[in-house]
């Protein structure tokens, strides 16, 4: 591609809302535009980089049994309505006055698809998938294509008669994952993630380390225990019981509203404080007992509900059914509510909790003998310092954006899409689903993230939309334009994806400032001084080392560069 004609439109200012490299780069080396928030526009630089991507995961997709679809954005609103899905917060995009909707992934179409065609355990298994545009209710788009509305899935969707089927499946695809991201040329990871709303057994994640992450996860530098916060633990003891229970005692605690509050006021140990947390689950009041300043984990606290919709209940509800503040709510005298309590708290006394009267709190509560817990689960999130459940390191909490995930999804949706197969016995049994999700746009950002410096882009090649950039550094000498383009058509003869900044009337400087912020793998300079002894000079973006090279040792020297 010649610059000369070439659309890319490169900027020096950055607008002011692009805070991440990533986002800032994608502006200025000219991949895309943002249309409104969330939503971008693939410039031809960019898109020829998704494609690199997308052809990867193509390539692994089919090496693994994929077979690819291209199914439907629109669908119709009653096949989510079907599943439960319709109302999922933040999830569908609509189209009110037609009853559609933007499809945000595709279990419910894959489902219908199977509930037709599948017939016995012979047509099981299958692996199907596609590389296609989702749409998402994202209410805070942000970082750039990080997060969009719109955005590139490729998703897979693995049909089994039997669940070792769907452990294969599953493994097939953590095999694909990772050598995808590692031919991408990505630092990633794995870790264990929640399997939450969705309801499947066993799910993970691939990360990369970033700060620019929206999650956050746990890592153990030592035996490599890794998770997303959302269902990390730590060793962490419970708290103490001791060998006589004293008989409960009301306390005035006036004005006393904090955990950190009550501790000094009473000289007492965060741990002794059973805190009070208030949710209604579908609607019903539900009591969480946590020790001290433990925070509740609500990914955690979910699916110990076993899903459903969960939220806070909200001061004036509470005041109704208790009589008191948030700060006096506790599990002595408590109607109406169930009570579940986090693992730590299991057989503890000595404890101090609110006595749903304000300004009061009762005193040498005993698990066993004062509150009637519907069960205990772990519900706290992981707290900086805390050391690994394997082995007891410390563990590292940071920040991560997730590339890739993994589930294995069991019954649900082909329970709810009636997509059954007959098994030997001619029993009719539902198809047990998997699905997996990569995004493509997280690709991109995600290797601009890691791999850049302050000139720009350093790209790739495995994902570099041009391998080689030509520059004739003056376009006035006829030397330099004579074997410039010699040098660019043998480049493109030879296979070699070529940038040739061909432009007239445009500097050196400019030029190379351009090259180094579009940022392709190799630089091959054709200047003056080197052609007087038959030479160009290549240089190495992403080192800046350059040599001299002979006009006839090109195309094998680029050719040898870029097998490395
Ligand atoms: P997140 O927690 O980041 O919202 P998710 O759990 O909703 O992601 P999945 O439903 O598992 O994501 O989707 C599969 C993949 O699609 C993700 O791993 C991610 O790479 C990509 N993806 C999801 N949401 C977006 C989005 N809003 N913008 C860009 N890519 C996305
Ligand atoms: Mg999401």
């Amino acid at each position: 591609m010649r610059l000369s004609k070439a659309f890319i439109p490169t900027q020096k200012e950055i607008p002011a809302d692009a805070t991440i490299p990533s986002h800032q780069l994608m502006l200025r080396a000219g991949l895309m535009r943002q249309l409104t928030a969330g939503v971008y526009a693939f410039l031809p630089l960019g898109y020829n980089a998704m494609m690199k991507a997308m052809n990867i995961v193509r390539e692994e997709m089919n090496a693994i049994g994929g077979q690819e679809f291209l199914l439907p954005a629109l669908n119709p609103e009653s096949l989510w309505v079907q599943t439960g899905r319709r109302n999922v917060q933040n999830f569908i995009l609509s189209i009110k006055e037609r009853d559609l909707v933007l499809a945000p992934t595709h279990e419910e179409v894959i489902g219908w698809i199977a509930s037709m065609h599948i017939q016995s355990y012979k047509d099981l298994p299958q692996i199907w998938y596609q590389i296609q545009t989702k749409f998402r209710n994202e209410p805070r788009p942000r970082s750039g294509v990080l997060r969009g509305r719109q955005f590139i899935m490729k998703d897979s969707y693995t049909l089994d008669a039997s669940w070792e089927g769907l452990d294969k499946g599953y493994d097939l695809h953590a095999e694909a994952y990772n050598k995808i991201f590692t031919r991408c040329g990505l630092k990633f990871f794995v870790v264990g993630a929640s399997s939450g709303a969705m309801g499947g057994t066993g799910s993970q994640e691939f990360m990369v380390e970033s700060g620019s992450g929206e999650d956050t996860v746990v890592l153990c530098d030592k035996c490599g225990y890794a998770a997303n916060l959302e269902i990390a633990t730590s060793a962490i003891s419970g708290v103490t019981r001791t060998a006589n229970s004293k008989a409960l005692e009301e306390i005035h605690t006036p004005n006393v509203k904090t955990i950190d509050e009550l501790a000094t006021f009473l000289n007492v140990d965060h741990d002794h404080l059973a805190k009070s947390v208030v949710y209604r689950h579908n609607g019903k009041p539900v009591l969480v007992l946590m020790a001290g300043n433990d925070q509740l984990n609500e990914s955690k606290f979910s699916a110990a509900l076993g899903g459903g919709e969960v939220a806070p209940m909200n001061a004036e509800e509470l005041l109704g059914l208790t009589g008191a503040d948030g700060g006096s709510i506790g599990p002595i005298n408590l109607k109406g509510f169930r009570i579940i309590a986090d693992k730590r708290l299991e057989g503890a006394n000595g404890l101090i909790s609110g006595a749903n009267k304000n300004d009061y709190h009762i005193a040498n509560i005993d698990m066993n003998r004062d509150v009637t817990v519907e069960e205990y689960f772990d519900l706290r999130i992981v707290d900086t310092g805390e050391l690994c459940p394997k082995c007891s390191a410390q563990l590292k909490i940071t920040h991560a954006i997730e590339l890739g995930h993994i589930f294995k999804l069991g019954t649900k949706y082909a329970d709810a899409l009636h997509a059954t197969y007959l098994d030997e016995n001619g029993q009719s049994k539902p198809i047990i689903m998997g699905s997996y999700g990569i995004g493509i746009e997280r690709i991109i950002a995600c290797h601009l993230e890691q791999s850049h410096d302050d000139k720009g882009i350093i790209w790739n090649t495995a994902l570099a939309p041009y391998q080689a950039h030509v520059i004739a550094i003056n376009m006035n000498n006829k030397d330099i334009v004579l074997h410039s383009n010699q040098i660019y058509r043998t480049l493109t003869e030879s296979g070699i994806d070529t940038l040739f900044d061909d432009r007239p009337n445009v500097t050196a400087g400019f030029k190379f400032n351009d090259a180094d912020l579009l940022g392709m793998p190799f630089q091959i300079i054709v200047g003056e001084k080197g052609l007087k002894n038959n030479q160009v000079e290549v240089k190495r973006r992403k080192t800046g080392e350059r040599t001299m090279v002979a006009l006839s040792e090109i195309i094998p020297t680029i050719k040898k560069l870029l097998s490395e």
